[in-house]
């Protein structure tokens, strides 16, 4: 399993208190070093994204403003700092992803998890927004396009949805956006309807659940509808926007997902997978610290054991019954504003 990560990522720090803090990536380093005893880790250095990587996905003007702000501090929106490091940290972080990305598409490994502050999947092409940035994981789907991935699909499951990666390849199909997120809650996008424009339609798909959403329920959206259109699909590189901020313990997020919830995420997502696709997860949000480090850490073991030893399971399943009337007719309306361009039971 292949790990980026760089001592730049913790030099991204706010003046006041903020939950996205340099103490998240300390403790996504504990979950690594937890699974060193079963998992064998590779360290893959991180490099700066160029200004034509970043440019596949951010403006020129976008990204010429943020340049202007290396070296100094100060706030993008409401909630979105920078420190004199930051825009140093997030070309690092996007070339991080990128780095993953492109060992992945060669098959130097079949998994790898980039660990990277800050994080990406609220920044716009030409706006950063929501703790974001620069879109890492967008940065690395375009990298994977243009160094020959016919499809590259992107999951993600942080509670919030990513309306950045969403909007960047809302009218293409080679890049399929799919994301599990809490709704209504921040920002605001990802309706069940919003499924995609022109040539994209049927390529970016929303499952938004109310509040209270349990591993079951999780798992229900995967088997339903996450799954066969990943089957359907046969993406070449499978990204993971890995937020952590479902977790149970997370203060910010509302939902119910336990370690257990992410482990069986991953292993039914290798498991949807063709043969020789990399699956790789890119750090999102997660606000809880030892949630996330508990949740990172059963999810690559998850992926590592799925690998390993197909058929067996490291953590036991998690309960698949019960999933309420709410969220089975939420999930009900996905399938409904899919049905015309996937085959959905
Ligand atoms: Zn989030």
């Amino acid at each position: 399993m292949l790990v980026v990560d760089d001592a730049l990522f913790l030099e991204h720090r706010a003046r006041d208190p903020h939950p996205e803090r340099p103490e998240r990536l300390l403790a996504a380093r504990r979950a690594i070093e937890c699974l060193r005893s079963r998992v064998t880790i590779d360290a893959l250095g991180a490099r700066d994204a160029s200004d034509d990587e970043l440019g596949r996905v951010h403006t020129p003007a976008y990204l010429e403003g943020l340049g202007r702000w290396a070296g100094k501090s100060g706030m993008l929106d409401a909630d979105t700092f920078v420190s004199p490091q930051s825009v140093a940290a997030a070309r690092r972080a996007a070339g991080g992803a990128v780095a993953l990305a492109e060992a992945l598409w060669r098959g130097t490994a079949r998994t790898g998890v980039a660990v990277v502050r800050p994080p990406g999947h609220h920044a716009l092409p030409d706006r950063a927004m929501g703790f974001c940035l620069l879109n890492n994981v967008a940065v690395a789907a375009a990298h994977a396009r243009a160094l020959g991935a016919e499809r590259v699909a992107i999951l993600d499951w942080d509670v919030h949805h990513g309306n950045g990666t969403e909007d960047m390849f809302y009218a293409d199909p080679s890049v399929l956006y799919v994301s599990l997120h809490q709704a209504p809650y921040y920002p605001g996008t990802g309706a069940a309807s919003d499924i995609g424009s022109g040539e994209g339609r049927g390529y970016t798909v929303n499952l938004p659940l109310s509040a209270g959403a349990r591993d079951a329920v999780y798992l229900a959206a995967f088997e339903r509808v996450i799954g066969p259109v990943l089957e359907a699909y046969r993406p070449s590189l499978m990204l993971v926007s890995a937020g952590f901020d479902a977790h149970e313990r997370d203060p910010l997020g509302g939902m119910a997902l336990t370690d257990l919830g992410f482990a069986a995420l991953s292993r039914r997502l290798l498991g949807v997978l063709p043969e020789h696709c990399g699956v790789g997860l890119v750090l999102e949000g997660g606000y809880d610290l030892a949630g996330l480090e508990s949740a990172l850490g059963a999810s690559l073991g998850a992926l590592d054991s799925a690998l390993e030893q197909p058929g067996t399971q490291s953590t036991p399943d998690v309960e698949t019954e019960h999933v309420g009337a709410l969220h089975s007719s939420e999930i009900q309306r996905a399938i409904s504003a899919l049905g015309s361009s996937w085959q959905l039971g």
